[in-house]
């Protein structure tokens, strides 16, 4: 088998090698069939199955009732700060938001489109290095949903409890998180994802809605934008992203093979621990950029060192020893490692391995 290195990419990432290679092997000829799963039509017996067995293992990860349907939609997690608010937020036009990065704050750009936006909680004068208290949340009990995000990816900060919002649907961006650990479903009204962190390759977008929230959807939207189209079409209005369907299921059952998300939460717990610990060892040679501990992301780990040329050192030689993607966002620069549901225990403890021999040597 040809060399993998170490992928610390926040998305675009990584991907299980058994994921990998099972869809290696079907990749000229699925099953039998004669064809690969690119090429066969999103109507026929074949993918009908490919597509029905994703969302049941899908539902048996999450317990996910039947009171919630499971759509595969396009247009990234970007598409859905626009669906959300067309689709959810009349006839109140009005929601909160909660601030906690720069994908909140896309979110809310698009809301701002529809209707009036309470920003309910916000970190911005801390330049999002913490979350807000629920304390400080300012929440309006008539607004017609409350928009979160689970995972800073840039920041690397998480909420690890979902925020107190009473009777209010809870709307969230778990693009960057989901699928790290059982959640309870039926806390949220809707729950999105883009696929490329956490669950498969870019090009599908998951959405997650509480049934008796699709009488909201007006007909007068554009069909595409539509949730209740794509739920009476069992996400088949057109022709869904087929090939990017089939992996994701091939990582639902891996999920389930590993042991569920229970299993997948501990052992992302440890990993994340691991290199937490030695952060906080280091004596201030590495520094968590998040404030408070209970905040920092067990998915995307951010750390500075104490120079940006330190920085740059650091991640031009991790790269060249193998582990790839270690550059914090543009925009904050610094060290971020994302270590999402498929990057190995082994990957984490080769990485402080490093960060121990680099801050030797420097
Ligand atoms: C990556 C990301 C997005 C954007 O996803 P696209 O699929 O590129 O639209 C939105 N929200 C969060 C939390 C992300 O991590």
């Amino acid at each position: 088998m040809k060399k993998r290195v170490y992928n610390f990419s926040a998305g675009p990432a990584i991907l299980p090698e058994e994921v990998l290679l099972q869809a290696q092997e079907d990749f000229f000829s699925y099953q039998g069939t004669g064809m690969s799963v690119m090429e066969m039509s999103h109507r026929g017996k074949d993918y009908d199955k490919i597509i029905k067995t994703a969302e049941a293992d899908l539902r048996s990860l999450l317990n996910i009732g039947d009171d919630y349907a499971v759509l595969f939609l396009q247009g990234g997690a970007t598409l859905q700060f626009s669906m959300v608010p067309l689709n959810l937020m009349p006839p109140a036009n009005k929601a909160d938001y909660i601030v906690t990065g720069a994908w909140s704050k896309k979110a809310v750009k698009e809301a701002k489109r529809v209707g009036t936006v309470n920003v309910a909680g916000t970190t911005e004068t801390n330049n999002f290095n913490q979350l807000p208290l629920q304390s400080d949340l300012k929440l309006d009990p008539q607004a017609a949903y409350v928009h979160y995000t689970s995972n800073n990816t840039i920041f690397g900060t998480q909420w690890k409890t979902e925020p107190e919002v009473g009777n209010v649907p809870l709307i969230c961006d778990a693009s960057s998180d989901f699928l790290y650990k059982k959640i309870d479903i039926n806390k949220y009204g809707l729950i999105y994802a883009g696929a490329q962190k956490n669950m498969g390759p870019a090009g599908c977008t998951l959405v997650i809605i509480r049934k008796e929230l699709l009488d909201r959807c007006s007909d007068s939207l554009h069909t595409y934008l539509n949730y209740k189209i794509h739920f009476e079409n069992d996400s088949m209005y057109n022709t869904p992203s087929t090939y990017i369907i089939y992996i994701m299921g091939l990582v639902f059952k891996w999920l389930l093979n590993m042991g569920g998300l229970d299993k997948m939460y501990e052992r992302n717990l440890n990993k994340a621990n691991l290199l937490y610990n030695y952060i906080d060892a280091s004596n201030g040679y590495y520094t968590g950029t998040v404030v408070n501990p209970g905040d920092r992301s067990l998915m995307n780990v951010t750390f500075r060192l104490t120079s940006e040329d330190l920085e740059k050192k650091f991640i031009a030689e991790a790269s060249a020893a193998g582990f790839s993607g270690l550059k914090g966002h543009r925009s904050v620069g610094g060290v971020r490692a994302s270590i999402y549901n498929a990057f190995p225990e082994k990957g984490v403890a080769d990485l402080v391995q490093f960060m121990q021999d680099f801050k030797l040597k420097n």
